[in-house]
């Protein structure tokens, strides 16, 4: 294959795959249609941005996402290095300042000269080697697109996104910076609940009017099986399925007493710093579909929140992804234009990290670097399962635990056998990577 690719996307799979090709010397064009066209979510003009939460997740090796990380360094991952770069304090997790993100990965993309951006929409597949990596918001021309050359064989479902506050507007006499258990440092703000507070806080979601669907749908929809990304449930969602679901889950206060009256809160709502200068805070685990008015008025009812100024609503979106299994070859092609590969969410994978380490797999593959991935890694397993042929509707894949093959003799401990596990793929990917592939 001659070493020219054009890439459709430059979001998180785009620009790793784009960094990674333009360094083993292929010349790309990378083709993003923002800022001329915006999707429902993106709010500028700059490659990698960060829709929703500006967290990447945990760094912890006893985690999933936290051991995808460890391997993708191992595999030489260009976005995640610029996260770290970017990265503000948010105790394990790898949060970064979502502007500076997108910034550095603007900065690298262009201190490459065989990388040709190039500000078009993909309306029909481009001839040629191409990698659509257009994410899980490819515009409806680009899904039609696709539609006619595989099929009926999407998928569709939605997501919810939460809502920022301004720092200024949190009352700091109610809201308190604490780690849970005094673990690590205090980079959350809580907002503590008593019992009344939060029976009247799930009392609102319960009544509070939503968005519907139709509202903001396009044709694709008509006659689609709905259901949520179970990882970005909207907060009244959650409130639906039980009186104590969220103060068993998200607001659990457990390890949060409040050194104002030295007492456990009911339930907490945590707010995480959105940029390094915390000017900004998510409200964590708020995703939600309410109605913009409904969520000014419902959200000031979380204690400190009063006199919140929202700095970006909550909303919902349409989130579209393959049916991989059936329309993917194992090296991400597709079955039926062997020359058309597919990348990031909308392959089938989800989340941010894994939809780095889609673009990341897809061009080691097109320049056939990627080395025979462990079966006991947890990059492995992303790649195989995505293409795994089962009886059930394909559902998009996130890193996990579940997908590694069991250790001998596990120990009873979670901790430790998460540990045990991510030690082991580790190891097993470490053995299998040369140094070529950390080409600088
Ligand atoms: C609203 C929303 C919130 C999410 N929140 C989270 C979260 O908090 N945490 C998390 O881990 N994951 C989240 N996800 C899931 C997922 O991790 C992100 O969508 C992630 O950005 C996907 O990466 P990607 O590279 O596949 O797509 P994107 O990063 O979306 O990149 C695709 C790019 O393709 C461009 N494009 C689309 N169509 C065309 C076209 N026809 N021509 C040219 N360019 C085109 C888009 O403008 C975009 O820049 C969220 C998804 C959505 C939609």
């Amino acid at each position: 294959m001659n070493k020219e690719l054009t890439i459709v996307g430059a979001g998180l799979a785009g620009s790793e795959a784009a960094l990674q090709l333009a360094k083993r010397g292929w010349n790309v064009r990378l083709i993003e249609m923002r800022p001329l066209r915006q999707t429902p979510a993106h709010q500028t003009g700059r490659a990698a941005e960060l829709v929703c939460s500006n967290s990447l997740k945990s760094t912890r090796l006893d985690t999933g996402s936290g051991m995808l990380k460890a391997e993708l360094k191992l595999l030489g991952c260009e976005l995640l290095a610029i996260a770290e770069k970017a990265r503000v304090p948010a105790a394990h997790a790898l949060a970064v300042d979502r502007t500076l993100f997108s910034q550095y990965v603007e900065e690298q993309l262009a201190s490459h000269t065989n990388i040709t951006r190039i500000t078009q929409e993909v309306t029909d597949l481009p001839a040629g080697n191409c990698l659509i990596a257009a994410g899980p918001l490819a515009s409806d021309a680009l899904i039609a697109s696709l539609r006619k050359l595989i099929g009926e064989e999407h998928l569709y479902f939605f997501d919810a996104i939460a809502p920022i506050v301004d720092t200024q507007s949190l009352d700091l006499d109610k809201v308190f910076a604490k780690a849970r258990y005094d673990k690590g440092d205090a980079d959350y703000l809580n907002c503590p609940f008593d019992k009344e507070q939060y029976e009247a806080f799930v009392d609102a979601l319960l009544e509070g009017e939503q968005f519907e669907a139709h509202e903001f749908e396009n044709e694709f929809f008509a006659g689609i099986d709905f259901s949520y990304y179970e990882n970005c449930t909207p907060i009244e969602e959650l409130a639906r399925r039980g009186r104590d679901t969220l103060r068993h889950g998200v607001m659990r206060p457990m390890g949060l007493e409040d050194p104002h009256t030295g007492k456990k809160p009911y339930a907490v709502l945590q707010l995480r710093a959105e940029n390094k200068d915390f000017t900004a805070y998510n409200i964590v685990g708020a995703q939600t579909m309410l109605r913009q008015a409904e969520q000014k008025r419902i959200f000031r009812l979380i204690p400190g929140l009063e006199n919140a100024s929202f700095l970006r609503y909550g909303s919902i979106h349409r989130n579209a992804y393959l049916d991989a299994p059936k329309v993917l070859n194992p090296d991400l092609s597709l079955k039926n234009r062997s020359d058309v590969w597919i990348a990031g969410q909308l392959a089938g994978w989800e989340g941010y990290v894994e939809s780095i380490a889609g673009g990341l797999f897809a061009a080691l593959i097109i320049d056939k670097s990627l080395p025979a991935l462990p079966e006991e890694s947890m990059t492995g397993q992303l790649l195989r399962r995505l293409t795994r042929n089962t009886d059930r509707r394909f559902q998009p894949i996130n890193a996990n635990f579940g997908l590694l093959p069991a250790l001998k003799n596990a120990p009873r401990d979670k901790r430790l056998k998460r540990q045990m596990l991510a030690d082991r793929g580790v190891a097993a990917l470490e053995a299998v990577v040369g140094d070529s592939l950390l080409l600088s």
